[in-house]
């Protein structure tokens, strides 16, 4: 019988975080101020705590991870990889088709192996108290099961609609100890003022950003988190890829494609960074490593490759990526966590540069692909996830074709107990799909400040 599932023992979690930022063949851009001066870590101090700034910058091939992180990890990890053999017979293919299961963690996804890492600097540096924001409420609860493992306060501002439509997160949040409060909120002045202009204000992913910044920016002993896109939010998920490594080793072999779904980039990366670094050392280099995306949110496959903002409110700097516009609100589809207009500047280079590439889908087609994905291996994955499994299934189907034994790999970021409403829509053909708005997309980008760095 082939082996389902390839486990390691705790002891096995690895020691040290991968950093790509040694392998690539040319640095990344700077992060900018609007003015083209590239941002100093003392601009980022008031916010952040030191080590993950200096984690940002770092060219360092290992960064250790702490002994204290490395303990919490226990808790989930190591996480397993499956061989996802009743889905290869669903299929009739030939390939291999494996997974890498981070739904297993408390919150449900690959969140809490950066949210328990930043909780862990924020407790070492003398901070009391985080704050971030949340939209669906994924990173969220991840950062509020982090801090609670510090004992650290937590202060969530959660975009009025999904607080009102989607309590179950925010409940999450609570149990673990964390304030969540919906945004805009009395507590801020842009949310006061925000509420002046309309009371009414739905509110949005850019206004609880600003939000927390402000908050974290006012209040000595707070600062604010991040849940993707940043360098080291990458870094911390590499735990993940590198467990993944050793566990292919067990499993004898290694991956011909990988595939995994796309927001900010934060699950991909971790998944996929230490094979990318074979694959630039020369190792593997007919690895392909492909992003999955909405169509309704196509940043990697449409928009241009520029500096922009990190977030609607412009309180971020600029950084070097592929972009749809700061100011681009994409449509409500149910893979919230996929919703940015931006993606990581890391893995926007290595596409720039053709070492991975990019993908989108519909999101019906998306939904079709996650069931036949349940109905073979019976975990119901979240709506992001499945846009990396729909890839996944053609990719098999294909080999099934040409009969190639090809090696496929997904990272099967989280599940989606929480997302079953939107399950349910699309069970009773209830679910839209979005074309994607080129006109919506050239009127956000006419917003991005044209800057270029200034040369030191
Ligand atoms: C948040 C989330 C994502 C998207 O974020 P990335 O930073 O791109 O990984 C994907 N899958 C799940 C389950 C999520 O919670």
């Amino acid at each position: 019988m082939t082996q389902t599932k390839f486990l390691l023992d705790e002891e096995e979690i690895p020691k040290a975080w991968y950093n790509i930022q040694a392998d690539l063949p040319t640095p990344l851009d700077p992060p900018i101020k609007p003015n083209g001066e590239p941002i100093k870590p003392e601009d980022l101090a008031p916010i952040f705590p030191m080590e993950l700034i200096k984690q940002e910058v770092s060219t360092e091939r290992w960064i250790p991870i702490p002994e204290e992180v490395r303990d919490i990890y226990r808790l989930w990890r190591p996480t397993p990889l499956y061989r996802a053999t009743r889905l290869e017979k669903l299929l009739k293919t030939p390939a291999k088709i494996y997974y890498k299961w981070e739904g297993v963690s408390p919150p449900g996804s690959h969140k809490p192996n950066t949210a328990v890492a930043q909780a862990y600097y924020n407790k070492k540096e003398g901070v009391e108290r985080i704050t971030t924001e949340t939209g669906a409420g994924q990173w969220g609860s991840a950062l509020a099961f982090g801090t609670l493992l510090f004992d650290l306060k937590c202060m969530i501002y959660m975009v009025k609609v999904s607080y009102e439509q989607k309590p179950y997160r925010r409940i999450l949040m609570e149990s673990w100890g964390a304030k969540c409060i919906p945004s805009p909120s009395e507590r801020t002045k842009f949310g006061k003022a925000m509420l002046k202009k309309d009371p009414k204000c739905p509110g949005s992913l850019g206004i609880a950003i600003s939000e927390a910044i402000e908050d974290a920016a006012t209040h000595e002993d707070t600062k604010y988190s991040l849940g993707s896109v940043l360098n080291y939010v990458l870094l911390h998920q590499t735990v993940n890829g590198l467990e993944c490594k050793k566990q292919f080793e067990l499993a004898g072999d290694y991956p011909d494609v990988m595939f995994g779904c796309v927001g900010g980039g934060s699950n991909f990366a971790g998944a996929c960074y230490p094979f990318v670094g074979d694959k630039l050392k020369g190792k593997k280099p007919d690895l392909r490593v492909v992003a999955c995306e909405p169509k309704a949110c196509p940043t990697l496959t449409k928009g241009p490759y520029m500096y922009d903002h990190g977030d609607t409110a412009k309180m971020t700097p600029l950084l070097m990526m592929y972009t749809l516009g700061h100011e681009f609100v994409p449509p409500p589809i149910h893979a919230g966590g996929l919703r940015y207009h931006g993606d990581a500047p890391s893995m926007c280079k290595l596409v720039k540069e053709g070492v991975m590439e990019a993908v989108a889908y519909h999101q019906n087609e998306v939904f079709k692909a996650a069931l036949t994905f349940a109905k073979a291996e019976g975990f119901i994955i979240a709506p992001e996830t499945a846009h990396c499994v729909k890839a996944t299934i053609d990719e098999a189907l294909r080999c099934k074709k040409t009969g190639e034994e090809k090696v496929i790999f997904f990272a099967n970021s989280g599940h989606g107990h929480f997302d079953l409403g939107a399950y349910d829509a699309y069970l009773h053909g209830k679910l839209i799909d979005y074309e994607y708005s080129p006109k919506l997309v050239k009127e956000a980008l006419a917003k991005v400040p044209k800057v270029k760095p200034k040369i030191k």
